[in-house]
């Protein structure tokens, strides 16, 4: 069972298979692994415990950021990958901690979590995906529908007071040029950097 990997200078963790959406351009749909890890398919999801010990196996200090990201959405073990940033916090003080997220963890919980993000990381990398509800329902399948991308954008904002750094994704091969230009203008006017990823096939 593949609990963590390694990305380039980051240790990535893998919590959960669970996700909120069935994106289009999901690395799941296209193999087992990521950048040449084992499957990240889980058997079943590690314990929070379990996944602490294997952070601890990796050797976090060799790398530069630890990642939640994996093969699934990281929020859906919310409490379990909190308890996590806190052991790490704890113990690795000076090891930079960024999450991967769909956003959509208000969603999933019926309310406004954003607080409880507070000290836990130093990055929060959302996937925005498209400019509207449509566009983004067309790309991700939510299953919240068309209320996913309002839900997506309201956590950003709300996250933004409790992380040093909020940014937005999106796949550049998914967006015309027109749909870009407008994803930049709504970074705009929340202040959010964009960054623009490569499909990953
Ligand atoms: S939100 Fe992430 S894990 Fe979920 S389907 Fe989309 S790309 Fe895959």
């Amino acid at each position: 069972m593949t609990i963590t990997y390694v990305v380039e200078n980051g240790l990535y963790i893998n919590m959960t298979n669970r996700c909120t959406n069935r994106c289009d351009f999901c690395i799941r749909k296209n193999g087992d692994g990521a950048y040449g890890s084992d499957s990240l398919w889980l058997e079943r999801e590690p314990s929070k415990e379990e996944v602490w010990e294997a952070i601890v196996a990796a050797e976090p200090t060799s790398y530069c950021e630890i990642v939640f990201c994996g093969y699934g959405e990281p929020t859906c073990r919310l409490d379990d990958m909190l308890w996590v940033c806190g052991q790490i916090r704890a113990t690795y003080p000076a090891l930079k901690i960024r999450l991967n997220t769909n956003g959509h963890a208000s969603l999933i919980y019926g309310e406004d979590v954003a607080s409880r993000f507070a000290g836990c990381f130093d990055t929060v990398s959302i996937s925005l995906n498209a400019p509207s509800a449509e566009e983004y329902d067309a790309i991700c399948h939510s299953k919240y529908g068309l209320a996913a991308f309002d839900g997506m954008f309201s956590f950003a904002k709300a996250v933004k007071p409790y992380v040093p750094c909020v940014m937005f994704s999106v796949v550049r091969q998914f967006l015309s040029q027109t749909a870009l230009e407008e994803c930049r203008r709504l970074c705009d006017t929340v202040g959010v950097t964009l960054k623009i990823r490569e499909y990953i096939s």
